[in-house]
């Protein structure tokens, strides 16, 4: 490490930081990436967080991790899962990745169990593995209902006996690239304000999902802004299926005016209380699914089980606070105390004992299927930028199995870190000036935003936006909205020139630079939504509402030469013969198999 020149011109000066590989992001697709990269001899790592160590958004994960170790129903195979994941895509996933996740999920969780993760187990001490809507078998693994803590827990005990170097509370603020190769990233101590250069030999972003653009979301509001998706698109990354969004069906719904129930609105009520059973009721007691899915009633695909609701709630069979109602009351206490411990918690504190009553929910945005478009070892268009994790796009297709994003982030740091392991030899070799020339002009700029006074607080923005995506590219989309819903996204931009911004310590800080990065991937969605005139998975037009073999083909966005967005489709790939055979083989679950 060393530090840099004062630039002639003034600029405040930055700490160079010279290493082969930086992974952006600490999550589970970080943390694994970099395990894999000190087990293949790379020691010359970083791994940031904009949080403390141990704190990223996968410990939010709660129902659990797929793959087919076969622990109840041995009759599945990687080749079924691969079949569900693209079935519930819709086959706008991208096969290659699909297979390279499923096929090497039960060595992935024989793993994590060697490494001492804390699964819930059966009377044999496997694995336990429990239903997850539109899986045709029992294939996801959990650690009662905090599956995520337990899986970042052993990944970060893992890495700290690598002893892999880990940097908290910086802030990637833009990527270093000419368009063709990275050179790096540039980004600041969000503690001190002192502001950080990496010349690193090839990038790995792993800086999660973009979920939190909306305003009902079960992500922090500091979260899943698109970070990401949004840094990669400025160094010049394409991006895929921006419009595929998935609203989970199940949010917690409740009384805003009421200050103890206010911070849980949309807050994620686990897929695995319907897993165990869980029934969805209206208002006039009816287990509407009955009517929508006969056969797979409460654990059919998300996005059919959102708009059930969605269509429950707007026909006026909604509940007082806007949802409707999710039972499993008629399980006993200790069963749910065991297999839904957190969730058992959180409502019983809220007053509520889910063993004795219903509680309320209704549809909230969880997961972006888009992200940056990768290669099967995750590179994007960019040499030596690589995307994992929620960052990526291609598994998940149109909409996004229950369980298959944990799958996803440590399947892939497997295989990006084999891939990068293989390249690195090193920091970059570019000249300094190159560098220097793309990163200086941004740190001026962002010493330019801090410490501002303007008409609008960053957060007040925020909201803005996330109100006008829910309002306009919802659940629910047609042109004219979508369409009106760019039309204020540009006034919001417009507005975010104004911003009052305080220190570069400041949360207003981080706020203002969230919100650009959301309003990029914000329009990104918006324009893929009225791009994609057909209705297929999460994407729903009601003025399309068929699915169009047409529209077998992903969206891609690019930044234009001359600025804003360049649209493209590309055709998806075939199935190999084995998945193929899982397919036309037509497996699926039987839901009564549960009662
Ligand atoms: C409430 C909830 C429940 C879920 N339950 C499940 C489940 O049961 N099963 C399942 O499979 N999936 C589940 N998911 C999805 C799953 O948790 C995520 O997809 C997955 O954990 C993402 O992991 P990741 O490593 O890609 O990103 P994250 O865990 O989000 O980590 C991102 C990292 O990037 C860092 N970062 C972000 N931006 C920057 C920046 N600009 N500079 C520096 N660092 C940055 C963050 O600080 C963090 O360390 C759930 C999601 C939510 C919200």
């Amino acid at each position: 490490m060393r530090d840099g020149e004062r630039a002639d011109d003034g600029a405040k000066p930055y700490t160079q930081v010279d290493l082969s590989v930086l992974v952006v992001g600490a999550g589970a697709a970080g943390a694994r990436t970099a395990i894999e990269l000190a087990e293949r001899g790379i020691d010359d790592v970083l791994v940031l967080g904009k949080r403390d160590h141990g704190d990223a958004h996968t410990t939010w994960a709660r129902g659990g991790i797929n793959g087919a170790l076969g622990t109840h129903d041995p009759e599945d195979s990687w080749e079924i899962h691969a079949a569900d994941t693209l079935n519930e895509g819709h086959f706008l996933n991208d096969p290659e990745k699909v297979e390279a996740v499923t096929q090497q999920m039960p060595d992935r969780l024989r793993e994590l169990d060697d490494w001492g993760m804390d699964f819930s187990r059966t009377e044999d001490g496997e694995p336990d593995q429990r239903f997850f809507g539109a899986q045709s078998f029992r294939r996801t693994a959990f650690a009662g209902d905090y599956t995520g803590e337990a899986l970042l827990n052993t990944l970060v005990e893992k890495a700290q006996q690598h002893e892999i170097p880990y940097r908290e509370n910086v802030m990637v603020t833009k990527l270093l690239s000419d368009g063709e190769r990275s050179h790096g990233a540039v980004g600041f101590d969000m503690d001190s304000g002192e502001m950080l250069l990496f010349n690193a030999g090839a990038v790995v972003l792993a800086a999660g999902g973009h979920a939190a653009v909306y305003s009902r979301h079960t992500s922090r509001d500091d979260e899943n802004n698109g970070d990401g998706a949004a840094l990669a698109h400025d160094a010049g990354a394409e991006l895929m299926d921006m419009e595929f969004v998935q609203f989970h069906p199940t949010g917690m719904a409740v009384d805003e005016s009421d200050p103890d129930w206010e911070p849980w609105s949309g807050r994620l009520v686990t897929e695995a209380v319907r897993g165990e059973g869980g029934r969805l009721y209206n208002s006039e007691g009816e287990r509407f699914m009955e009517r929508y899915s006969p056969d797979q009633m409460e654990l059919d695909a998300r996005d059919i089980v959102a708009r059930a609701i969605a269509q429950e709630i707007a026909e006026g069979r909604g509940t007082e606070n806007g949802g409707v109602y999710l039972d499993i009351s008629h399980r006993d206490r200790t069963f749910i105390e065991e297999r839904l411990p957190r969730m058992y918690e959180r409502f019983s504190e809220l007053g509520v004992d889910m063993s004795e009553e219903a509680v309320e929910v209704a549809p909230t945005s969880h997961y972006g299927m888009g992200g940056v478009r990768v290669d099967g070892d995750g590179e994007t268009s960019v040499d030596g930028l690589y995307a994992i994790g929620e960052t990526m796009a291609g598994v998940h297709g149109a909409n996004r199995l229950g369980g298959n994003s944990l799958a996803e982030t440590v399947a892939y740091g497997v295989v990006t870190g084999e891939a990068v392991a293989e390249r690195v030899d090193g920091p970059g070799t570019v000249p300094d000036e190159v560098r220097t020339a793309i990163a200086e002009p941004h740190l001026r700029g962002l010493q330019a935003t801090a410490n501002r006074d303007g008409e609008y607080e960053p957060e007040t923005l925020m909201a803005e936006l996330r109100g006008l995506m829910w309002e306009h590219a919802g659940i629910l989309r047609d042109e004219e909205s979508l369409q009106a819903g760019l039309d204020r996204l540009d006034a919001v931009r417009r507005k975010a020139e104004r911003m009052t911004v305080g220190s570069m310590q400041s949360r207003s800080f981080e706020f203002a630079l969230d919100l650009g990065f959301m309003l990029t991937v914000s329009e990104a969605i918006l324009r893929g939504a009225l791009e994609r005139t057909e209705s297929r998975g999460a994407h729903y037009r009601t003025d399309y509402t068929d699915k169009s073999e047409r529209w077998q083909r992903n969206i891609c966005i690019e930044r234009a030469d001359l600025g804003g967005m360049e649209l493209s489709t590309e055709p998806v790939g075939e199935p190999s013969e084995a998945v193929r055979v899982a397919l036309d083989e037509g497996h699926e679950l039987d839901y009564h198999q549960l009662e």
